[in-house]
């Protein structure tokens, strides 16, 4: 069994629920924490069972409630590397720093990696289990490198770092890791973050599959989603609307660039010409609230399955800003 519960979409904030029978993740963290439990509870997800938090870029309306959400529910949070850096760095007032002194921080920040994995190793040999010792988190030598009991969520170091978490874990895009027992892919996407990633989650032969906030539709995209049972897409915008509308031309041209959003019609385009097929739902999500109508996109996305629609599925679905979606279940 497999679920997905897409708690919120768009430029506004997002977070999506995918959980198997033993393991429930949440996809980004883009609502106030408070919102965030609150559509959880809404959508019959119980939070106290989150196990992990994983990011896809450090966009604000990815990671709005991250570490108030990850330090009230102690879970770890996945990140790439240069995507956990760039968050905190987001969070971090700016300080001043001389050449010298960044390249010595540097080399302490990965003095001190190589020891915490060494320590782990270290551990995994002699069959330690101790995951206070999680060699990947950072946070320890980038703001206050002598506090090592920083990690207990609950002291007033912890609580005046806004980038302090619980736990970090790093991953890489294109390279799979597991949660549970949820096997999980992550893919670059084209959009303008430090390290953006899709992903495609895998259980007992179900795949679900998320990419949204991406510029165009790359080949290493339609290689990892192919074959989702469950597609979460983005279908940002109506290019008609986009270029009429409301928004700052520099904008306009950030939305519409190869790392921006897709089009209804670059959706639409990928549906008819590489889609395979064989989905039991088409999410569509990302939806502008400013340049998109859901009917719009909608009615793009059907006329761009066409008759396959009825054979296998590929039931179009809406992810909406404001409410949570009914949990998909495969
Ligand atoms: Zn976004
Ligand atoms: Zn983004």
């Amino acid at each position: 069994m497999m679920r997905m519960t897409v708690l919120a979409s768009g430029s506004k904030g997002n977070s999506t629920v995918i959980s198997s029978s033993r393991t429930r993740v949440l996809v980004d963290a883009g609502l106030s924490c408070r919102e965030l439990l609150r559509r959880m509870v809404l959508a019959g997800e119980d939070p106290s069972a989150l196990d992990a938090i994983l990011i896809t870029h450090e966009h604000i309306d990815h990671v709005a409630g991250l570490a108030v959400l990850a330090r009230k529910l102690r879970i770890p949070v996945f990140f790439t590397e240069p995507t956990h850096r760039a968050w905190v760095r987001m969070l971090t007032p700016r300080t001043t720093m001389s050449y010298a002194k960044w390249l010595d921080r540097l080399a302490q920040e990965k003095e001190a990696r190589a020891a915490a994995i060494a320590l782990e190793t270290a551990n995994q040999l002699s069959g330690i289990d101790e995951p206070a010792l999680r060699s990947d988190d950072p946070n320890a030598v980038l703001e206050l490198p002598d506090e090592a009991e920083r990690c207990e969520a609950e002291t007033p170091a912890a609580k005046a770092d806004p980038a302090f978490l619980p736990a970090v874990e790093y991953f890489r895009a294109g390279t799979s890791f597991s949660i549970g027992d949820l096997d999980i892919m992550p893919f670059t996407i084209p959009h303008d973050a430090a390290d953006p990633c899709g992903f495609v989650f895998e259980n007992e032969g179900v795949r679900m599959a998320l990419a949204t906030d991406l510029g165009y539709m790359p080949p290493n995209v339609k290689q990892a989603i192919a074959r989702s049972d469950v597609l979460l897409l983005e279908s940002n915008h109506d290019l008609e609307m986009l270029r009429d509308g409301p928004y700052p031309w520099s904008v306009k041209q950030r939305v519409l660039s190869r790392v921006g959003h897709l089009s209804n019609a670059a959706t639409a385009e990928y549906l008819s010409r590489d889609y395979d097929g064989g989905a039991a739902f088409i999410v569509l999500g990302h939806l502008s609230e400013s340049n998109n109508v859901p009917e719009l996109a909608r009615l793009s996305a059907e006329q761009a399955i066409g008759d396959r629609m009825t054979l296998l599925g590929n039931k179009v679905l809406l992810a909406s800003q404001s409410v949570p979606l009914e949990p998909i279940c495969l």
